[in-house]
């Protein structure tokens, strides 16, 4: 989900950082969306960023995170502005899960497997090491949601194409 996203809307170091890590599997994405109390409507999530120029102070608590306990980074979407309507004012971040403040807890479910988890970033320092060292933003706030849209259809794409293929 994440490399459709950098290759519609990416800067060229992001490229070039990231998708490459991608295809080789050198790194590994979880998806930091859902929230309690914020599932399928996503414009009511609470997560916020502060931009401090060269990072951004995230707080915030992440649920239903798969694989968020192998992954080694993570995109979240979380709200940098306060003053717009919901649907806008929410980024789209890449961090690291060694980020400092980051904090996964598992989820067992009724079957006793360890898949999901909830994500706590309680004054996570948001920086980006594969690019610039400092900070990695994709999807500025006004566009968000259409960037969302662009995702959900390159998703849509991709299935329909790999049905194919099968
Ligand atoms: C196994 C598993 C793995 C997951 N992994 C991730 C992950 O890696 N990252 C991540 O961010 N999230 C993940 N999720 C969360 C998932 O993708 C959904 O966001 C989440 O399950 C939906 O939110 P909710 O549970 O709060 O349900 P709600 O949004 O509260 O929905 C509850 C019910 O109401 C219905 N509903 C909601 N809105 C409307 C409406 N407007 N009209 C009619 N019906 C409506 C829904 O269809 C649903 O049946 C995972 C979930 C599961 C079960």
């Amino acid at each position: 989900m994440c490399g459709p996203v950098l290759i519609a809307f990416g800067t060229q170091e992001q490229q070039s950082g990231f998708l490459p890590k991608i295809l080789s599997i050198e790194d590994y994405w979880c998806q930091g969306y859902s929230e309690p109390g914020s599932g399928s409507d996503l414009a009511s999530l609470k997560t916020r960023a502060e931009d401090k120029g060269d990072h951004y102070v995230v707080n915030g608590h992440k649920i239903w995170t798969t694989h968020a306990h192998n992954a080694n980074r993570i995109f979240l979407l979380v709200r940098t502005d306060q003053n717009v309507k919901p649907q806008a004012g929410i980024s789209f971040l890449l961090v690291d899960m060694d980020s400092p403040g980051i904090n996964v807890k598992p989820i067992i479910t009724l079957a006793g497997d360890h898949e999901v988890n909830e994500v706590f970033s309680m004054m996570l320092l948001c920086q980006n090491h594969a690019v610039s060292g400092l900070k990695t933003k994709v999807g500025v706030s006004p566009s968000s949601f259409s960037h969302m849209s662009e995702v959900a259809a390159t998703h849509q794409w991709l299935s329909r194409s790999l049905t194919i293929l099968r």
